[in-house]
């Protein structure tokens, strides 16, 4: 379960066109990257699958169900963003089991799926620090671990590691990939930087100014690129 179509999706802002008939299959269980130069319109069109804008047209389509008209609590899917949003008073267990006591989740369970994710994200450790007192590794796994403990049918990432120094990205990264491949769990990924495109994705989906120019295997793009922007997107160094 998690499969992600879009029909002709797109946005305005008033008169600008942000996100003009994009038409994509994100396929069930696989880590997709929208990769593409700073303002070509990744956020928004993540942001449209959350839930958290609405399109001006087109379809959004979850395993089967059109879920364009539905709020983000309603799609089943959980995003993880840049800055970490982690609630500063709250310990990790608080900040990961957050979204559960919201839901009405009994505390007995809480505890268990919140126990679970941390063994998973290497966080059992620090499940009673309060976030100023972890890293910003540490402090980006509890934001990732917020998103898995619900057990969504599809992560949505957006640039979650651009706050990280370089190293700790390499590591992330790694983490991250290894992360949605044991769980198994639909994954979209937005990035401005081609290489943790290249290095995460089973397909990638190159932006540019609100259109997809190409969508295609990291060895696709890199052996066939469709245009001269791609080209020089995918081959350009960091
Ligand atoms: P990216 O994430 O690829 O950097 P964004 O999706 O954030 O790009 O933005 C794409 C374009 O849409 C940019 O030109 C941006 O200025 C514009 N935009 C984004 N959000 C809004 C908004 N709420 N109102 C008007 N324009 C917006
Ligand atoms: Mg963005």
């Amino acid at each position: 379960m998690g499969k992600i179509v879009l029909e002709n999706v797109q946005k305005h802002f008033g008169t600008v066109k942000v996100i003009s008939n994009v038409s994509l299959t994100v396929e069930d269980g696989s880590f997709v990257v929208f990769v593409g130069p700073s303002g070509c319109g990744k956020s928004t069109l993540l942001r449209l699958i959350a839930g958290l804008e609405d399109a001006t047209g087109g379809r959004i389509l979850i395993d089967g169900a059109d879920v364009t008209d539905l709020p983000p609590t309603k799609r089943g899917l959980s995003m993880v963003f840049q800055s970490y949003a982690l609630y500063p008073h709250m310990s990790v267990r608080g900040n990961i089991g957050f979204g559960l006591k919201m839901a009405g989740m009994p505390k007995d369970e809480i505890r268990k799926k919140v126990d679970a994710a941390a063994a998973t994200l290497n966080l059992t450790p620090y499940l009673d620090r309060k976030p100023r007192m972890l890293s910003g590794g540490q402090r980006q796994r509890v934001a990732i671990g917020r998103a898995i403990v619900r057990e969504p049918k599809g992560f949505l990432f957006d640039e979650p590691l651009s706050n990280l120094d370089a190293a700790l990205r390499v590591n992330m990264r790694i983490e991250i990939a290894r992360l949605q491949r044991s769980l198994g769990t639909t994954a979209i990924y937005v990035t401005h930087d081609q290489v943790e495109a290249m290095t995460m994705a089973d397909k990638i989906v190159v932006l540019n100014a609100g259109s997809v120019e190409q969508v295609g295997s990291p060895l696709e793009l890199y052996d066939r690129p469709a245009n001269l922007f791609v080209a020089g997107f995918i081959g350009s160094p960091k």
